[in-house]
């Protein structure tokens, strides 16, 4: 029997890769994989249990003994992220957890484990995965590679609209510095950083629609 796909999204934050991904899952009848919520799970896990976030080794181990694993409702197609028997999904988009997520994310051995946890859930194909390092780390042989960028006001403006849909309030300066924070830390970071894979195809977002880029995504994977 021919193996089933994997396809790997990647980008920087407000690039529009989650909304895509999970547009181009649902038509495909794959998994949906936002790597991002599990970095955001061990933040939110880490200041839950008042680590010191300067101490690689707690966070390390943190990681090492949280088990991930992944809950589709096949019926709505809500995916919800569950860590040692806790459903974690709603807490990993507050502010604190997106202050401090770039820090954890940082960390190798936060990394390394994490890394193994997502190539699980990708090892019998069928995966839509997004994330930073996906095509060029965490599948490296997917079968297919996008990744996909837009100009930076477009990003904020998207991030602005997600937190107003959440009715969270916000400082407008205060999520543009945490933006220009969060691209540095992932574009610079040693270990998987933000990179194009070199056999990726780069979608720039910033004049498409959801839509559009879909479209683009599953006219490659045969699936339009
Ligand atoms: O995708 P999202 O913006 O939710 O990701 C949150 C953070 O998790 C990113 O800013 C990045 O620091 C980290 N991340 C990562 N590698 C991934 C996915 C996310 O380092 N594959």
């Amino acid at each position: 029997m021919p193996r089933i796909p994997n396809i790997a999204i990647d980008g920087p934050a407000g690039s529009g890769k989650s909304t895509v991904a999970r547009a181009v899952a649902a038509k495909l009848n794959f998994l949906y994989v936002d790597t991002g919520a599990m970095y955001r799970a061990v933040t939110y896990l880490a200041l839950k249990a008042a680590l010191d976030f300067r101490k690689e080794t707690s966070l390390a181990a943190l990681t090492r003994d949280t088990n991930f694993s992944l809950v589709q409702h096949l019926r709505s197609g809500v995916i919800e992220l569950w860590c040692n028997g806790e459903d974690v999904s709603p807490f990993l988009r507050t502010r604190e957890v997106s202050q401090m997520v770039a820090w954890v994310a940082a960390v190798p051995h936060v990394r390394s484990h994490l890394v193994r946890c997502q190539r699980r859930f990708a090892k019998n194909g069928g995966v839509v995965m997004e994330g930073r390092d996906i095509g060029t780390v965490v599948l490296p042989d997917a079968d297919y590679k996008f990744f996909l960028t837009a100009a930076l006001d477009v990003r904020l403006a998207r991030r602005e609209q997600e937190l107003n849909s959440q009715v969270q309030s916000f400082d407008k300066e205060e999520l543009h510095r945490e933006f220009i924070f969060r691209d540095e830390m992932d574009l610079k970071r040693e270990a998987g950083p933000l990179k194009a894979a070199p056999d990726a195809i780069v979608i720039d977002c910033t004049e498409l629609s959801v839509e559009e880029v879909v479209v683009k995504i599953l006219d490659v994977c045969g699936g339009g």
